[in-house]
């Protein structure tokens, strides 16, 4: 049986009142262009130094309540993107991040309080995405007690449950072509560069019928586990982006 074509979802990553708000708007410009639907990533209260690039916008959460209305998905992108735990995460990619190593009862605080900023931003976030891919098995309890089951993470190609949580894979920083599966490219807008943008361009160009929305994949989801081949692809994929990972720190600190 051939298998069918891949899919791919947009992940916008650090959305706050103190980014780079014009990087921002060009790409969600080129999406609405490509009627694709992105997930934003907004983090609800940000502490993180890196991310004050200009003084707060007065009309950035309006802006987010528009883009949820014209069809954008929330997440939960963390809850002041602070990264100075150094826990053992379940993707190991980082040493340091908010969540992984925090104790279940603060993790479940965060989130709750996360949720309840946004909520009252009048946003209803959907799922979450940890700062550099920190999260626990505390974290994974936290959200499901919290009522938001679902993780924008791993390297997986099709959504499945583990740990009573709907994991959505991302495994991309920027547009591949791939014969099959479900693929999340997440971008920081932030640091983007203009070559990203117009590659970007270019795969919408060729692809936007491949894309996808979130909606579409929680509808098309059976709430099931990976096969034990599914694993050990995912592993094998989880292993090659370590790799890679712990080679791009290895050039950054030289
Ligand atoms: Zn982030």
């Amino acid at each position: 049986m051939a298998s069918s074509p891949a899919q791919y979802l947009i992940r916008f990553d650090d959305l706050c009142p103190t980014m780079l708000s014009n990087r921002c708007e060009r790409f969600l410009s080129l999406l609405s262009l490509y009627k694709v639907a992105p997930i934003l990533a907004v983090v609800p209260d940000n502490q993180d130094p890196d991310l004050n690039l200009q003084p707060p916008d007065p009309y950035f959460w309006d802006r987010i309540r528009t883009c949820e209305a014209a069809g954008a998905t929330i997440a939960m992108h963390g809850y002041q993107h602070l990264c100075t735990s150094s826990g053992n995460s379940l993707l190991h990619l980082h040493h340091e991040t908010e969540f992984a190593g925090v104790s279940e009862s603060r993790q479940r605080e965060w989130i709750r309080c996360g949720l309840e900023i946004l909520r009252g931003h009048r946003l209803n976030p959907r799922l979450f995405v940890a700062p550099r891919h920190g999260f626990d098995r505390n974290t994974l309890r936290a959200l499901a007690c919290e009522g938001l089951g679902v993780l924008s993470d791993g390297f997986a190609l099709r959504s499945f449950t583990r740990h009573d949580v709907l994991w959505v894979p991302q495994q991309l920083w920027g547009p591949v072509e791939k014969s099959t599966g479900l693929w999340t490219i997440c971008i920081h807008t932030n640091t983007a560069t203009a070559a990203l943008e117009e590659k970007l361009e270019t795969f919408l160009r060729s692809n936007s019928k491949q894309f996808t929305s979130f909606n579409n994949v929680i509808a098309d989801t059976l709430p099931d586990n990976l096969s034990w081949s599914e694993r050990l692809a995912e592993s094998i994929a989880y292993q090659r982006m370590r790799m890679s990972a712990a080679k791009t720190r290895m050039l950054h600190a030289s």
